[in-house]
């Protein structure tokens, strides 16, 4: 018997049926649809699409030495380590698309050396083989002003930081490859997500008479004399579930200025650590599953303090040319702000990073798709030539500072009677320059004009012990999907990012299939050549002009350099670029000029961590603890990465033991050494009480490492110091 369904006729109530089927199906795929569109513009859940990468990321601890290293940034002969505000860390973010791998790292450093590129990739080598090189890896410094320094090959730099200290680099290094360990460990299959957006009331162009003379049209296409944005990209698994976020922003980590003498992470380290701390909840600074990067961008001439420059002595307004003060002269001429102390200006300005990062990485719904590029080449900076126009050919000069970079900033201005805005040479000056390093040769001069050359450091006398500054430098050029991150090797103004950005962005949509490609700067990358201001900033030599260490055609032979490296990657043709010069990595006639630690001494009848001044015996939320142990030199803790010098614990009731609530990484914790004589030091510890803390009983531990000299070899030992138990109180009652 047949089947009565089986027919070819269908009754009245099963087409009714097949009708109502097909009308509540279309409904559900639009209502489906709706709410899909719907959530996606309100930045919930993105609909899932089938482009995914793999993606790993990781943070580690690259602190190095915080005592006795000058601190890298204002070249200040005073501003040597003397304890930790904040710790710094490396952070990476490791990108396959199955066919290629990219590495972006973004250190709490002041800028990425040579010297530590150069360790970091040798030490990448050993560990992976040829996964990691030059050509995919790009690290980039945050431009903190108050990390150590000690960590460069080249011998200007080796003077402003005695040297080339093992014991500062290694921490980096060490710190570095980490992080690309634990993101290499990490990887899994994950979605990234682009968004932008600007941030206003935190950025100052601290040299608006050079920003001026640019072209009066080029001008005119933008509203600020500093670039606002913010460009975020967002990180998630394949269940949308957030891992880390990479954001750039232009501005320079100077908020901590040159009276600070705490190891710091400054306004950037601190959006990290503000967005760590969201994200990771429970957890302790510098730990945690989620990452959250703040890249450097295009800062030369941007400042975070936003009250701008006065003459400290006078209260009136600084000279708007070469920002000094008719008594005191540059010196004098500081910019602050927005807050009251230069710890209130870092929270602000790392608060509003922070804040503007969060927000787009939040509604971050445009995802970033296609295929990962990467094209890089080692450039011999002295020697590029430049086809400027038909019959117009520009040329690079060897490495030399002007005047200017003498006078500093109004960041943080030199001692000396130098002032910005140079461009004529001082007799005075000039005779020291020549008595000690000969005068600079008619085609230097010509070839820098208008620059009134102060150090000519390319010239034959400059090159002992080692070259004075780097020749042969990184171009390199990354793309993840629709974003391209162009890796500079120094500091661009605002308008010289502009420009480059513009020229890659030309580049890459030239052969149509880099449409909407969003191009960012990641600043402070792979080596460092001071500044790179526009050829018209260039002519009125502010500090920024007198630092841009390859003449006047820099920027222009930038431009060049990085066009060529964005159509090799449009044209795919990366594998004909030529791989270029190899820098040097020298190994002879480096010197250091930090004298070992003397042992430590404590004063009699006493032993190292006792305590000289005690803690109070009740405290209220917003109050300072302050503490003083007697101490051993910092430097004898060795490798102090993932260890802390300070607790701050809760005694909880419940388990009858001490829980850590903070170390020497939060934010509410001040680390200071005091050095004394003879090799006495102490340690006082602040802990600043955060209105969240509860009520209870606490206490403080310092802990450190003492030298001894026993015999003939000396003996490092450990040592801790605790504090007497003391309340917080939360009942608020009037006397
Ligand atoms: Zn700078």
């Amino acid at each position: 018997m047949a089947n009565r369904k089986s027919c070819c006729g269908v009754s009245l109530l099963e087409a009714m049926l097949a009708v109502l089927f097909i009308v509540m199906t279309t409904v559900c795929v639009v209502l489906i649809t709706l709410m899909v569109s719907w959530k996606t513009h309100t930045g919930l859940t993105p609909p899932p699409q089938n482009h995914s990468y793999l993606i790993g990321v990781g943070r580690a601890d690259c602190t190095g030495p915080p005592a006795e290293v000058p601190l890298m940034g204002y070249a200040n002969p005073q501003q040597s380590a003397a304890g930790i505000h904040t710790r710094l860390y490396s952070r990476a973010f490791i990108i396959d698309d199955g066919r290629r791998r990219v590495v972006f790292v973004t250190a709490e450093v002041g800028m990425i050396s040579q010297r530590l590129r150069l360790e970091v990739l040798s030490a990448l080598q050993v560990k992976f083989g040829d996964v990691y090189r030059q050509e995919n890896v790009v690290l980039s410094g945050t431009h903190t002003h108050s990390g150590p320094g000690g960590y460069f090959q080249f011998t200007l730099f080796m003077i402003s930081s005695k040297g080339y200290i093992r014991s500062s680099i290694q921490p980096l290094v060490n710190g570095i490859v980490k992080s690309i360990d634990i993101a290499h460990r990490n990887m899994k299959p994950g979605r990234i997500y682009r968004n932008r957006g600007e941030l206003d009331d935190s950025t100052l162009n601290r040299s608006p008479h050079s920003y001026m003379n640019n072209p009066e049209d080029e001008r005119h296409r933008y509203k600020s004399n500093t670039d606002k944005q913010v460009m975020v990209l967002k990180f998630t698994d394949l269940d949308g579930d957030g891992i880390a976020v990479l954001s750039w922003f232009s501005v320079h980590a100077v908020s901590m200025n040159y009276t600070n003498r705490m190891v710091s992470s400054d306004n950037m380290g601190y959006a990290s650590y503000l967005l760590e701390q969201d994200k990771n909840p429970g957890d302790l600074p510098g730990q945690g599953g989620f990452v959250a990067g703040f890249s450097s961008s295009n800062l030369g001439d941007v400042s975070p303090n936003i009250r701008g420059p006065h003459c400290v002595n006078t209260g009136l307004s600084c000279d708007y040319l070469n920002s000094s003060c008719p008594v005191g002269g540059t010196k004098m001429c500081q910019a602050f702000g927005p807050g009251n102390d230069m710890f209130d200006s870092t929270r602000i300005i790392g608060h509003n990073i922070y804040r503007k990062a969060k927000e787009l990485y939040a509604s971050a719904v445009e995802e970033v798709t296609g295929f990962l590029h990467f094209a890089h080449e080692w450039v011999n900076m002295t020697d590029v030539t430049v086809q400027i126009n038909s019959s117009h050919t520009v040329s690079t000069c060897k490495p030399a500072l002007g005047h200017s970079f003498a006078a500093g900033t109004t960041d943080g201005g030199g001692d000396l009677n130098f002032t910005q805005g140079a461009v004529e040479g001082d007799p005075f000056w000039d005779g020291i320059r020549d008595a000690l390093l000969g005068e600079p040769s008619n085609k230097t001069q010509e070839c820098h004009h208008p620059k009134p050359i102060l150090f000519n450091t390319g010239s034959v006398q400059m090159n002992w012990p080692l070259p004075w500054h780097p020749q042969i430098v990184d171009v390199q050029i990354i793309t993840i999907g629709s974003v391209a991150v162009v890796a500079v090797p120094g500091e661009m103004t605002t308008m010289a990012g502009r420009r480059l950005r513009d020229a890659v962005q030309q580049e890459l949509q030239s052969e149509g299939t880099f449409e909407d490609t969003e191009v960012v700067i990641a600043g402070l990358s792979n080596v460092y050549t001071h500044y790179i201001t526009t050829y018209e900033e260039y002519q009125v030599q502010r500090y920024e002009g007198a630092s841009t260490l390859y003449g006047p055609h820099t920027l222009s032979a930038y431009v060049h350099k990085f066009r060529g490296l964005a159509r090799a990657i449009a044209q795919d043709k990366v594998s004909e670029l030529p791989v270029g010069p190899q820098p040097p990595l020298f190994t002879k006639n480096l010197f250091n000029l930090l004298p070992q630690a003397p042992a430590d001494k404590t004063p009699v009848n006493s032993s190292f961590g006792d305590v000289l001044q005690q803690v109070d015996p009740v405290y209220r939320q917003g109050d300072v603890v302050s503490i003083t142990f007697i101490a051993g030199n910092p430097r004898h803790s060795g490798d102090i990465r993932d260890k802390t010098f300070v607790t701050v614990e809760i005694y909880d009731n419940r388990t009858d033991s001490w829980e850590v609530v903070h170390t020497d990484a939060s934010w509410e914790t001040r680390f200071h050494w005091l050095k004394g004589s003879n090799g006495r030091s102490n340690t006082t510890v602040e802990w600043f009480i955060p209105p969240s803390a509860p009520g209870g009983c606490y206490r403080i531990k310092h802990f450190g490492h003492y030298k001894q000299r026993t015999g003939l070899r000396p003996v490092i030992k450990p040592y801790e110091g605790t504090s007497a138990v003391f309340r917080v109180s939360t009942s608020f009652y009037y006397q």
